[in-house]
């Protein structure tokens, strides 16, 4: 998937103390081949690397703390700018008349319910309109949805006149004080003539405010094609992205809105009615790179955490004489970033795990361990023999099986480091894997 290609081609940044100008241009086209496997359109695959590459090369990057993880931030931040960037919602005009457009199978009657639902949350009166007068499977699908929903509904299954059914949808649906109408259409296995006349013909009888094309996003690159035929036929004003879920991570999303220029405004992620979202350019980016939320993270350290102190401590952990006094001052930089769970979802792969409930209790203990420890103990660990351990736990009101853990959890991480100083990045990332 386009996910673990980039994020293959962006761990060595990320793990990289030092980036050089060379080691950035192989990511980069990396990056670049990643996009381009996942039916990014070449010329945005193109602009997007120069635009990520000048941006590297103007700002400090390479100077900077953890220039693996600015870069990715530069990528991140250009990636929300092609999705088209701060969320974009449906017109607020009242009554407002939305016609649902797309191919067959794309998911246009799910989402017509779908979108239902979520206004109707938000406090709206929608009414859906069944205008596939083609297969009556189609109206009883949007029928049984609507009831389900309880959304006004609207179908005729005695005619074919879809624009005069349109008029007349539209009609009961103002006598039933209704706010939303969203007409579902019929759609073909592809783009046609009589496809494309027929909606004309609708959308001259209803007077949409909203043109929405509903795209499959599975389809990659073809999604793009459907897309620039439905606009250049009908002016769309949005986009709905399907099935977002599973595998499909947006390759579709992200040359879509760069190709048309028509907004992504929501997406689904199932086939269940609860399975949509309003679309939100930044979390798109983020899931693209497997990261989690790693902009804010990089921010939120930005702000809180001392430069200096910062360096030196890198500094520390390459030399691999990372002692516990160090460790604590660390500890203590990381809690004025706010709680681990908040932390830890901020951070790759990382947003899924739930820490146990006590995960900052744990971290005060942890610092009374250290604390209860002399100096002298925390420049050189080894030094703490069984008696010592007893007295420190005594000291810091724990059990020394918890004196124990940590001094285990030290271990390792000390010979993470003497590997990473070895540069034994293969190991390491073994070691990280399991
Ligand atoms: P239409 O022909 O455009 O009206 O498409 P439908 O709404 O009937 O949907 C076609 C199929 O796609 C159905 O089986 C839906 O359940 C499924 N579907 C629609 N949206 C999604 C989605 O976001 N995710 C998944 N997994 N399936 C979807
Ligand atoms: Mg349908």
């Amino acid at each position: 998937s386009l996910t673990e290609k980039l994020t293959g081609a962006l761990r060595n940044l990320r793990g990289t103390g030092t980036l050089s100008e060379a080691n950035m241009a192989d990511a980069l086209k990396e990056v670049r081949a990643a996009l381009l496997s996942a039916d990014v359109h070449f010329k945005v695959a193109r602009d997007f690397i120069d635009r990520v590459q000048e941006q590297c090369v103007g700002q400090s990057v390479l100077k900077s703390v953890s220039p693996g993880q600015q870069v990715v931030k530069i990528i991140h931040d250009e990636l929300v700018k092609l999705l088209g960037e701060g969320a974009t919602e449906l017109a607020a005009k009242r009554p407002l008349k939305v016609l649902m457009v797309g191919l067959h199978g794309s998911g246009k009657t799910t989402s017509t319910a779908k979108l239902g639902k979520l206004l109707k949350k938000k406090g709206a009166r929608p009414f859906v309109v069944a205008g596939d007068v083609y297969r009556p499977a189609a109206i009883d699908q949007l029928e049984i949805l609507a009831k389900q929903e309880e959304l006004g509904f609207y179908c005729d299954r005695a005619s074919k006149d879809v624009p005069g059914i349109g008029a007349k949808a539209l009609e009961s649906a103002l006598a039933q004080n209704a706010d939303v109408i969203l007409f579902d259409t019929a759609g073909r296995l592809q783009i046609d003539h009589d496809l494309i006349e027929e909606v004309k013909k609708l959308k001259a009888a209803v007077q949409p405010d909203e043109v929405i094309l509903v795209a499959d996003g599975a389809l990659g690159q073809e999604a793009v094609n459907v897309a620039k035929a439905f606009h250049d036929a009908l002016t769309l004003t949005g986009l709905i992205l399907t099935k977002l879920d599973g595998d499909t991570r947006g390759g579709a999303a992200l040359s879509i809105k760069s190709v048309t220029g028509v907004p992504i405004k929501f997406i689904g992620t199932g086939e269940k009615t609860e399975n949509f979202e309003i679309f939100h350019p930044d979390r798109l980016a983020s899931r693209i790179l497997g990261m989690g939320d790693v902009v804010s993270l990089v921010e939120k350290a930005q702000e809180t955490i001392d430069q200096k102190e910062a360096e030196r401590m890198a500094e520390k952990m390459r030399k691999a004489d990372f002692n516990l006094e160090d460790f604590l001052a660390q500890m203590q930089q990381v809690k004025k970033m706010g709680s681990m769970q908040s932390i830890l979802g901020m951070m790759p792969g990382m947003s899924g795990v739930q820490l146990p409930g006590d995960a900052d209790r744990q971290m005060k203990r942890t610092e009374a361990i250290i604390q209860s420890m002399t100096v002298q103990e925390r420049r050189k660990p080894s030094l703490l023999n069984g008696n010592r351990r007893i007295r420190i736990a005594k000291g810091a009101g724990v059990q020394v099986v918890e004196v124990n853990q940590l001094m285990k959890q030290f271990d390792q991480m000390q010979k993470m480091m003497k590997m990473m100083k070895g540069g034994n990045q293969k190991k390491l990332m073994r070691q990280m894997e399991q």
